[in-house]
Order: C-alpha cells, then structure tokens, then sequence
C-alpha cells in the first residue's frame, strides 16, 4: 500500500499524542509496517468470513484452498486430499472418521482431549507392539480411523475413555512439570489477553484513520 505524505503525518501525530518525536522517515516506515499488518489481519478475518458463509450454504464443508495440515492425524493436506468443515481442516481419511462417529469431532478443537501413538511412545514408552498387545487385551481403549484399503490410517486414545492412562501421564506426574504448565497457561493467558486489548486497539485506530469500516462492511456484510 502506499503511504501518502498525509499517513506520515498522522503517523507522527499518533506518536505526539503518545508523547513522542519521531522523523518523516520513521514515520513512513512505522506507517508501512502498521499497513502490512492491518491488511495481513484483513485478509485473516476476510478469509475466515468467507468460509464461514460458504459453510452456511454447504453445510457438509468443501475442500481446502491451500495447503494445510489435518487437525486429527497431522497430515499435510491441499485441495485434492482435504476438507473444511465447521470444525476445521481435516484430510479426506479423517473427515469420514468425524462424520461416521469413529472418531468426535471435539478432537479437532480440543487437542489435548486425546493420545497419539507418538505420544504414547515418547512419553509413555509404550512401543508399537506393547501398544497393539494392550489394544486387543482390551486395557487401551481406541479409536481406529481406517484407510481406504481397511488399514490403520490412525490410532486415537481419547482421555476420557482412557483414564488410567492419563492419570499416570507423566506430564500429570511430575510436580515441577504440573508447576512448569500452570505457569505457562498463567503466562499464556496473560500474554493473549494483552495481545487482545492491544489488537482491538490497534484495529480500532486502523478503522478509524483509513477508512477500513466501510471497506470491511461492503466485503463481509
Ligand atoms: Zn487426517
């Protein structure tokens, strides 16, 4: 976008307001950087707006545009091989798992409602074949999503349906860990609320200076 002597100078004023000099060229480059950053924002919400209206009129999802990775096994998928849907962007193999019940679609939004047989080896050590024998001996309770050809695309074992297993998560165990995550989550949610407030700030100071309110309402609405 380019940046018009009267963006510099409003630019400026922003920062006067804020009590700070700044030069015509920092200005420019601060009003770029501001610009680049708007738009980038734009064209999330834009985006976001876009599938959730297509949404309403194909209910059963469409496929991605772009390249992605499956929210359920991980896999990088692109217009041929995924799918959108209100709970996200799945591959093919997945979607069909949510929409026949193999597999809740919580799983995509909730990510830590399940176990993966990575994570069973990494942080359980239980191995492929520890794993299969506990499976049929009936002590892991999964949920099978099957390739085309009836072989095992994904194994997943949801928490709530295992939960010995995750009573002895050593994530759960470890006191230092336990204390590790609280702070995190603490740091986390402190860290986005003031990202929050910030973005509304920002967005809403982009609103007003350039006009977008009436750009983002002639698109979305
Ligand atoms: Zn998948």
């Amino acid at each position: 976008m380019e940046i018009s002597d009267e963006m510099v100078q409003r630019m400026k004023g922003l920062y006067k307001e804020n009590g700070k000099d700044i030069s015509d060229e920092e200005a420019r480059n601060s009003a770029h950087k501001f610009t680049e950053f708007i738009e980038l924002l734009y064209g999330f919400a834009k985006e976001d707006a876009q599938k959730k209206r297509r949404l309403k009129k194909e209910p059963n999802g469409f496929p991605v545009n772009g390249r992605y990775s499956c929210l359920v096994c991980g896999n990088e998928i692109n217009e041929e091989t995924g799918w959108y849907s209100w709970y996200g962007q799945t591959c093919l193999l997945c979607r069909d798992a949510i929409s026949n019940g193999t597999v809740p679609s919580f799983v995509c939004t909730h990510r830590d409602s399940y176990y993966s047989t990575w994570y069973l080896k990494d942080r359980f050590n239980i191995k492929s074949p520890t794993m299969k024998k506990l499976i049929k001996e009936n002590k892991l309770k999964v949920r099978t999503i099957l390739n085309k050809d009836g072989k095992v695309h994904e194994y997943l074992f949801l928490k709530k349906e295992n939960p010995k297993l995750a009573q002895c998560d050593p994530k759960r165990k470890s006191p230092g860990w336990k204390s590790f995550e609280r702070n995190r989550e603490k740091k986390n949610k402190r860290w986005a609320r003031e990202k929050t407030m910030e973005l509304k700030k920002d967005i809403h100071e982009a609103q007003k200076k350039m006009g977008l309110v009436t750009k983002v309402r002639k698109e979305l609405l």
